[in-house]
């Protein structure tokens, strides 16, 4: 396997899928159209010969010269923020662009990995969420765009494999950080960084008792390409299981700046899940995979990265 092709290649996660499989030897597509993804992360590949860089946006007909042995689908919105914003492309590419991208696949004769999402079990009604179950997602809330697109990725990739035999994988991704995020990204930990590091009030929305599970960028990569070198065909959650309330979240993120900003309290988004936790029974099991890097290291890195951004 030598030349792969990512869609979403300058967002947050493609980015450093991208930079991954440069630095393992691979020929790297990167493909983007720059709603949501940022030159700036992907600036200093730029010239290695290794990765060709396409501006493109997936949810219109792909075409590529040569051979593609393998397709890592990252291209979407996925900040509720974005897709608020961009309600109709984000469920754009994630039907008419998963749709396109495994064409793409059945042409091209190459694996297929789907980025799919925790938001598939929306507020979730069993806790910690495995892959066996379905999810309890609003189909018409400000939300549902982003969840019912995933969920319509997820079904057409294993359509795709049972009918036309596409070697697919899906990953469900739960809530990820680390540099490359974008100041503005709207999600609790870039958001909270940088209004930390600004000394500006730090906004949790709601009362902050809602939890979430957040994953290190390097963990998930690992994941991702254990998972793209393995046969599993069906679901695979991977996050980090260690789970906190926003409130937590908030307090480490101004210990850690040594801040002195204010936690204020703004209003709870519409449909927010209340918990969130991934099961990782599975991707310890067949992937041997678990993450590694702790809260407090992970978050040094990030702030890192923000302090110079924002300089
Ligand atoms: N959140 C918050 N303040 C912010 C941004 C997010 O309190 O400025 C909350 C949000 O309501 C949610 C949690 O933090 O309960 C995680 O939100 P994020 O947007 O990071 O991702 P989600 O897990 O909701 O997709």
């Amino acid at each position: 396997m030598s030349r792969i092709l990512v869609t979403g290649g300058a967002g947050f996660l493609g980015s450093h899928l991208c930079e991954r499989l440069v630095n393992d030897g691979y020929q790297v597509i990167c493909m983007d159209n720059y709603i949501t993804g940022n030159n700036r992360n992907i600036e200093h590949l730029k010239g290695n010969d290794k990765i060709e860089f396409v501006e493109h946006d997936v949810s219109k007909y792909i075409s590529v010269d040569g051979e593609i042995d393998f397709i890592l689908h990252f291209a979407s919105p996925a900040s509720p923020i974005d897709y608020l914003e961009l309600p109709i492309q984000t469920l754009k590419v994630g039907s008419l662009g998963t749709h396109n991208s495994l064409g793409l696949a059945v042409a091209k004769k190459s694996g297929f990995l789907l980025a799919s999402t925790s938001e598939v079990y929306g507020d979730p009604k069993i806790h910690p969420q495995p892959e066996s179950y379905w999810g309890n997602v609003n189909p018409i809330g400000p939300r549902g765009v982003y969840d019912e697109a995933k969920r319509f990725a997820e079904a057409m990739t294993m359509a795709y494999h049972r009918v036309h035999g596409v070697d697919s994988r899906i990953v469900r991704i739960f809530n990820t950080y680390g540099p490359k995020m974008r100041v503005h990204d709207g999600r609790a930990i870039p958001e909270f960084i940088s209004q930390a590091l600004k000394g500006e009030p730090i906004t949790v929305f709601g009362d902050g008792s809602q939890t979430r599970s957040f994953c290190y960028i390097d963990d998930l990569i690992e994941g991702i390409i254990s998972l793209m070198n393995s046969g599993e065909h069906e679901p695979v959650n991977l996050g980090n299981p260690h789970e906190m309330t926003i409130n937590q979240l908030a307090e480490k993120i101004v210990e850690l700046t040594d801040s002195s900003s204010e936690i204020v309290f703004k209003p709870l988004p519409e449909d927010d899940p209340k918990v969130r936790q991934p099961d990782i029974t599975k991707a310890k099991k067949i992937l041997d995979w678990e993450p590694k890097v702790t809260l407090e290291e992970g978050l040094s890195k990030t702030i890192e990265y923000f302090r110079e951004t924002l300089k």
